[in-house]
């Protein structure tokens, strides 16, 4: 086949999976205008989602150079304080996941791999470096990933920072490595004679604070019924798409506002993989079973960050070593080898929201989440918690199935 040949049919499937992307994005954005608890409150995280989620979008926004990262350890704080914008990349597409498939194992993450589909498509400009935590055995491979896709050259042609995560992160020692890790990154993030005063780190450290403390109140919010978790997972996924000061600013706006109630159900606490706009399927799912989501520990929602940085000592040793315990120590990322910090998360919160079910998410290929699932389960169910395990990928396929699952799930939680 001439190369000529393979270029007018590499267009053609370009073309076709743009054009589904926009029709999957298009078909959620509608979906939300039309609910019944739209407000237009909502409008300016409606729009990060429909302008693009890419790190090309968040330069434009911001006017900063991206750091790209993938999961949730690489301290936001110290990128901004050196005037980086952090960006977590991810992508929800359906359409996207297939086109990065040729050439990737079957059951390879299906957010990475929409991820590079994405990229794939947009043949991305952005030179902008990636920060790679080394989380969960398709994290590691990711430069791997972009070059058997032909995203991008040979694995070492990509810019990369990794940061080692020690994996046992309550012994000192890993705890020491940690943190000497954060003084490497910052190191990494000054390579170009650029320098992060301890005052712009405190800065920075105080306009993440605003940030969580904007997305405690919507927390609190959807745990009283009054914001719904849909709209909940839409505002802290565009969360990276714009400067945290605007999206603090737009949070705290729609947070004062009158909303209108969300749909009551039974309350479950959603745990497990990570779910990102425009793949909505368990969450309207779990709507239309007439199951609430009053909590949840995904790092697309309630956890995209940590938590603030607390610290008493405002020296920059103080600001640093605070913050390394706050990614590290503060997390609970399944890829750590002691981690009771989710049970106890889940048990802790159950009283306050009044969950009697857990819904866990496992994505085809998460061996992470997917091997916790099985043990968390025998543990909250010792609790009396109900749950549930719903391994899927991004394709609408298991719908039907999925909803005859919530289903009967629900009136186990109501017979209770
Ligand atoms: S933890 Fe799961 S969802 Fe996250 S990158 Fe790894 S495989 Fe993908």
């Amino acid at each position: 086949m001439t190369s000529g040949v393979t270029n007018a049919r590499n267009e053609r499937i370009f073309k076709k999976t743009s054009d589904q992307i926009s029709s999957e994005t298009a078909r959620v954005l509608e979906t939300l205008r039309s609910r019944a608890d739209y407000t237009r409150e909502f409008d300016y995280f409606l729009e990060l989602a429909e302008s693009g989620m890419t790190p090309e979008a968040a330069e434009t926004r911001t006017g900063l150079t991206t750091i790209k990262l993938l999961c949730v350890q690489a301290p936001l704080e110290l990128i901004h304080a050196a005037g980086f914008h952090p960006f977590k990349v991810f992508c929800g597409s359906n359409a996207a996941c297939n086109l990065a498939s040729r050439g990737l194992p079957a059951l390879a993450c299906p957010m990475l791999r929409s991820v590079i589909g994405a990229a794939k498509l947009a043949q991305s400009s952005s030179e902008s470096p990636w920060v790679l935590p080394t989380t969960c055995d398709w994290v590691v491979k990711f430069p791997e990933m972009l070059a058997i896709s032909d995203v991008a050259g040979e694995p070492d042609s990509i810019r990369v920072h990794w940061l080692e995560l020690p994996h046992l992160k309550d012994r000192d020692d890993g705890q020491r490595r940690w943190i000497e890790e954060i003084y490497n990154f910052k190191k990494f993030l000054t390579s170009d004679g650029r320098r992060i005063k301890r005052a712009a780190l405190a800065e920075s450290v105080a306009i993440y604070r605003r940030a969580w403390q904007a997305l405690v109140r919507l927390s609190d919010l959807r745990r009283e019924g009054r914001l719904s978790s849909i709209w909940f997972m839409l505002m802290t996924g565009v969360f990276f798409c714009d400067s945290p000061q605007n999206w603090t600013t737009a949070a705290e706006r729609a947070a004062n506002s009158q909303m209108t109630p969300a749909l009551r159900g039974a309350k479950v606490f959603l745990a497990g993989s990570p779910i990102f706009f425009p793949n909505f399927k368990i969450p309207f799912l779990l709507e239309e079973a007439g199951l609430e989501v009053v909590s949840d520990d995904l790092c697309s929602s309630e956890r995209i960050f940590p938590g603030s940085v607390a610290c008493g000592d405002e020296s920059e040793f103080g600001l640093m070593s605070a913050m390394s315990q706050s990614y590290h120590q503060g997390c609970v990322c399944p890829t750590f080898i002691d981690n009771d910090r989710r049970i106890n998360n889940i048990l802790g919160r159950m009283k306050g929201a009044g969950f009697k079910g857990v819904v866990f998410h496992v994505l085809k290929g998460c061996h992470p989440y997917d091997l916790e699932s099985f043990g968390i389960e025998t543990k909250l169910k010792d609790r009396g918690l109900k749950f549930i395990r719903l391994e899927t990928d991004y394709s609408g396929e298991d719908s039907r199935n999925l909803n005859t699952r919530l289903e009967a799930f629900r009136q186990t939680i109501r017979e209770d």
